[in-house]
């Protein structure tokens, strides 16, 4: 039996997605902080999971929460080197969506809703 090294793909039923830039965009586009937690309620209350995406104000790393459903005002850079806490309800935040039993053509859809 052989073994790739290549990690394998996810199963075709978990649909991972994220919209952080467009190309050449430099910065990514957080979405406010009053708006993101509706939307965040939302998918949460439809049985998908929402990881929280922010950029930390003293180095600029761009984070994603470790566990899903999760955000609070106060999100911490976890790297030792750095450690800062971000007020998120003042620089917005992004997320990855993870969601089940979707092909990318009902979740696009379904994410339009979002979109303005
Ligand atoms: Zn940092």
């Amino acid at each position: 039996m052989t073994r790739s090294n290549k990690k394998d793909p996810p199963p075709p039923n978990i649909l991972i997605l994220q919209k952080d830039r467009s190309p050449g965009q430099e910065k990514p586009t957080d979405i406010p902080w009053t708006q993101a937690l509706q939307m965040m309620n939302q998918w949460i209350k439809e049985g998908h999971e929402v990881y929280v995406k922010w950029t930390c104000l003293k180095c600029g790393s761009r984070l994603t929460a470790e566990k899903p459903n999760q955000v609070s005002i106060l999100m911490k850079h976890d790297e030792p080197e750095c450690g800062h806490i971000t007020n998120v309800a003042d620089t917005g935040i992004g997320f990855m969506l993870v969601m089940r039993n979707q092909t990318l053509e009902s979740a696009q859809k379904y994410l339009q809703r979002y979109s303005k």
